[in-house]
């Protein structure tokens, strides 16, 4: 099954998608973690992704579109993925609409005001790229990954100056996603409107569409 998250910036996304990675044994391909590990290893395209990335912008369709195609086509992704950050405009959608088929677009519904206090209190671990949150997903000490023991950082991204801009590029360019999508009937919605609700909620709501749209399929 072929999966995409889409939503906000801070909706949960990549929280949501790691935890269901070995439950559903899909591989969870975020594009935000293959960029910042481009920009890691200080690659030609880690440089140039950066300035776009330390900015709240979106990079260039065309780049995205083949580093995803790539990810893709590895033996992994056969039985199919979570796409989560990928596609996030309607010129990606159609490109990734030729390279494969699509199952089941999970649209993650949140209001701003829990975006902007999530994402600035967001930690990203350096090594293994694990989230926490300083109010709602701390981790057992204090900057210190749980899985890895890697060091835990602020995004350069999830700087309060940065983090309008991206809702702001993500209403522009990302949400007629939207549209796009539930007129293929492919969206189904899940909303989180209390910053306090454990993921494990979520993840529950996210599984039991999951299971309706494969039952009603099969
Ligand atoms: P994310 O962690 O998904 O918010 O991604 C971090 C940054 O990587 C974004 O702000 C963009 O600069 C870049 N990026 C990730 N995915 C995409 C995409 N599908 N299209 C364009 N830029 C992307």
């Amino acid at each position: 099954m072929k999966i995409i998250f889409l939503g906000p910036p801070g909706a949960g996304k990549g929280t949501y998608a790691s935890r269901l990675t070995p439950i559903l044994k899909l591989p969870h391909i975020s594009s935000g973690n293959m960029v910042r590990d481009e920009i890691k290893a200080q690659t030609q395209l880690g440089n140039l992704m950066k300035k776009y990335s330390d900015k709240g912008k979106l990079g260039p369709d065309e780049i995205m579109i083949k580093i995803l195609a790539k990810r893709l086509r590895k033996p992994d992704c056969k039985k199919g993925c979570i796409l989560d950050g990928f596609p996030r405009t309607i010129k990606q959608a159609k490109a990734l609409e030729k390279i494969s088929k699509i199952d089941l677009v999970i649209n993650i519904n949140v209001p701003d005001q829990i975006i902007i206090t999530r994402l600035s209190n967001r930690l990203t671990c350096k090594k293994c790229g694990t989230i926490y949150n300083k109010l709602t997903l701390k981790p057992k000490k204090d900057n210190i990954c749980d899985k890895c023991g890697g060091e835990l950082y602020q995004r350069e991204d999830d700087k309060p100056k940065v983090i309008q801009e991206r809702l702001n590029v993500y209403r522009k360019k990302t949400e007629p996603l939207i549209e796009h999508y539930k007129k293929k009937n492919l969206l189904k919605d899940v909303s989180c409107n209390d910053l306090m609700i454990p993921p494990e909620v979520i993840v529950e709501k996210i599984k039991s569409i999951i299971n309706s749209v494969q039952k009603s399929r099969s």
